[in-house]
């Protein structure tokens, strides 16, 4: 079956619960590629979205669209030799997230606009998901925002964030784990009351609206490299494989990335997949990178599809690693004594991936931070041994009110939450 970008941006998930994925990828073409050092961040984001969105949405407004969604900077920071930070962390919710959620929320309701429909949006998240996209939809007219997240497993400032923004934006805390929330998700989807009732959309990384920007600023990250001689790889810190897609999306699109580095914590199926060719989804266990903290990633369909499920094609451009949460505090330890750089347990694992396979002689590396360190504040400054500072945004959310509805992992107590709202 085929359908629309705005289709395939509305019902988030097929009707067999399969995920959307473009029929095909264009290539840019040498003229785009010769131009790019010199575009801005929302140049390369409309002219990259522009293949995919075709006439649903019009230049005009998509250029609007790239141009608010992406007013935050987005720098490569030299590290070490060799060694560079692609910093996501600097929109409103200080997470890489923001990027994708703001591109969807503007989508969804420049969609919800010309239709006149009232959506809901459902969202599972391990933490910065929720928050990023609650902000990028904030008081959007015709937008409902339901989050649903694990009961004790996101970080004191990521609960805030969740709970305290209301209006438009419902939190639930499930009595589960990450991915209860997300099976959750799934199976309302696939409920036939639920969508007679409910105009149901997600806003997880599967929606497609969510993983296109994500590749945007692989393109850009390539550009303020150059000019450089030295083959191009990226390492990942990756959980639902989202972030990781965005940028296998942009090197089929042609930019010329050499390799990536897929890092995980201890929920490593995915660089175990890498490195043995069995995909064996297992329950998640927590970690201190708990963004990550994901047993079953949503993406590694996509993943696969794009190397058309080949185990040989996908491991000469993709490499895998994981690490422990005591490597990963040796390294934010490491990092911070030597270049003065605070990491947050995220990008400490993509820098572990990075330095275990980065050759130096013929290799730039960038590792992507994907979070403020100040929303890991506790786990860093334990390592630290140092007070970090929180920017103000984030403080904001610490003296309001949490508000929160319980429920189990059951589904029928999040059916009936739904059909009495
Ligand atoms: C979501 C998240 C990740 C993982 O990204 P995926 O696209 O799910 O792989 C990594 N770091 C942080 C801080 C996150 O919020």
């Amino acid at each position: 079956m085929r359908y629309s970008f705005k289709e395939a941006v509305i019902k988030g998930l097929a009707p067999d619960n399969g995920l959307f994925f473009p029929v095909s990828i264009p290539n840019l073409g040498d003229d785009f590629f010769k131009r790019l050092p010199t575009l801005s961040l929302p140049e390369i984001g409309f002219e990259v979205a522009r293949h995919f969105v075709g006439d649903d949405i019009s230049d005009a407004d998509l250029q609007k669209i790239t141009e608010e969604v992406l007013n935050f900077p987005i720098p490569v920071v030299p590290i070490e030799e060799g060694v560079n930070t692609l910093e996501l962390f600097h929109g409103p919710t200080c997470a890489f997230k923001d990027v994708g959620a703001r591109f969807m929320s503007r989508c969804l309701s420049a969609f919800a606009k010309q239709d006149q429909e009232v959506v809901t949006i459902l969202v599972a998240t391990s933490g910065d998901t929720g928050s990023a996209v609650a902000n990028g939809f904030l008081g959007v007219a015709g937008v409902n925002v339901i989050i649903l997240y694990p009961a004790g497993k996101v970080s004191k400032i990521q609960e805030q964030q969740l709970t305290t923004m209301g209006q438009n934006i419902t939190a639930l805390e499930v009595d589960g784990t990450f991915d209860d929330c997300q099976a959750l998700v799934k199976t309302a989807f696939g409920d036939n009351d639920l969508n007679a009732k409910l105009n149901l959309t997600s806003a997880n990384s599967i929606n497609i609206a969510r993983l296109l920007p994500q590749s945007f600023y692989y393109f850009y990250a390539w550009a303020q490299l150059q000019p450089t001689t030295k083959k191009v790889v990226f390492s990942v810190p990756s959980g639902n494989y989202g972030n990781l897609t965005g940028g296998l999306l942009a090197k089929q699109m042609g930019l010329p990335i050499d390799s990536f580095i897929a890092a995980a914590n201890t929920n490593k199926v995915v660089p175990d997949y890498l490195n043995t060719g069995e995909y064996e989804p297992k329950a998640s266990v927590q970690t201190i990178s708990n963004a990550m903290d994901v047993g079953a990633p949503s993406n590694f369909a996509r993943m696969m599809e794009l190397y058309q499920e080949n185990h040989a094609s996908i491991i000469k451009d993709v490499k895998g690693a994981w690490f422990s949460d005591e490597q990963t505090q040796v390294a934010i330890l490491d990092v911070y004594n030597r270049s003065n750089y605070i990491l947050d347990p995220h990008g400490a694992v993509g820098y572990l991936g990075l330095k275990k396979y980065l050759n130096k002689e013929n290799e730039v590396g960038v590792f992507l931070e994907t979070a403020h360190p100040a929303k890991f504040k506790d786990t860093v400054e334990k390592v630290l041994h140092t007070e970090i500072s929180v920017p103000s945004y984030l403080q904001e959310c610490l003296g309001k009110e949490k508000k929160s509805i319980l429920i189990s992992k059951d589904f029928l107590d999040f059916k009936s939450f739904l059909l009495l709202k």
